[in-house]
């Protein structure tokens, strides 16, 4: 065997390890829930109310699931959740699931003909994250990439006061991204949640009270 190859089991070994020891993914399997991530946007949702009856909500990098469930339960029977990513998802209720890669203009198409004329989002979720390579310069232009394509969508359909939650990860770009939203958006604040690793430069920005360029 290579030693090349040794490493990397090792570390695929590690990675095993540390998710099966999980709290958060033990208590998602526990409860029946699609994915840990859940609890970010649990967490989020409790500290800031985001997501109330009637709402309608676009989730970008939906799957496997578990942010689209609660919202889902949160909305309710008057509320809409679309659901989008690049892998496939299985069906949830109350969720309308459209498999596409969001950085092609065909997911923006669909996105269009499934919203229509809709202009009238209240929030706008993304919790996209590229593949890591391991490059990190590479990794955080992806994601940053990713955050930017989401604010566009978010700038063209939010409602006036609408609200927007995006992963981002901290380093190149982050300040500038946090700029915009500034100018966007009345309020824009930073969260992670427990269920979000402290290791992980992962964090949230949550944006509230959007403008609109054309009120
Ligand atoms: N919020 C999800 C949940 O609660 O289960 C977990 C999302 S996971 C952290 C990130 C997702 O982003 C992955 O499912 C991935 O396929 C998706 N993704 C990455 N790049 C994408 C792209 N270009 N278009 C659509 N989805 C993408």
């Amino acid at each position: 065997m290579s030693k090349k190859y040794r490493t990397r089991s090792a570390s695929s070994q590690r990675w095993i390890d540390e998710h099966e020891n999980d709290e958060y993914v033990q208590k998602a399997r526990r409860l029946g829930y699609r994915s840990r991530a859940r609890f970010k946007l649990e967490e989020i949702d409790q500290k800031d109310r985001l997501l109330k009856a009637g709402s309608k909500v676009v989730d970008l990098g939906a799957a496997p699931g578990g942010w689209a469930e609660y919202a889902a339960e949160k909305v309710g029977p008057r509320g809409m959740v679309i659901g989008l990513d690049i892998l496939p998802m299985e069906p949830i209720p109350g969720v309308l699931f459209l498999q596409a890669d969001f950085t092609e203009d065909a997911a923006l198409e669909v996105l269009d003909e499934v919203l229509g004329i809709e202009s009238g989002i209240d929030l706008v979720l993304s919790d996209m994250a590229p593949n890591i390579s391991g490059v990190d310069v590479s990794d955080q232009a992806k994601s940053m990439y990713l955050a930017e394509l989401a604010l566009d969508f978010a700038q063209k359909k939010l409602r006036t006061g609408g609200s927007f939650l995006a992963k981002v990860f901290q380093g190149a770009g982050f300040d500038e991204f946090l700029a915009e939203l500034r100018t966007n958006f009345t309020t824009v604040v930073s969260r992670k949640p427990k269920a979000s690793r402290a290791r992980s430069r992962e964090m949230y920005l949550l944006a509230k009270g959007y403008r609109r360029a054309d009120d």
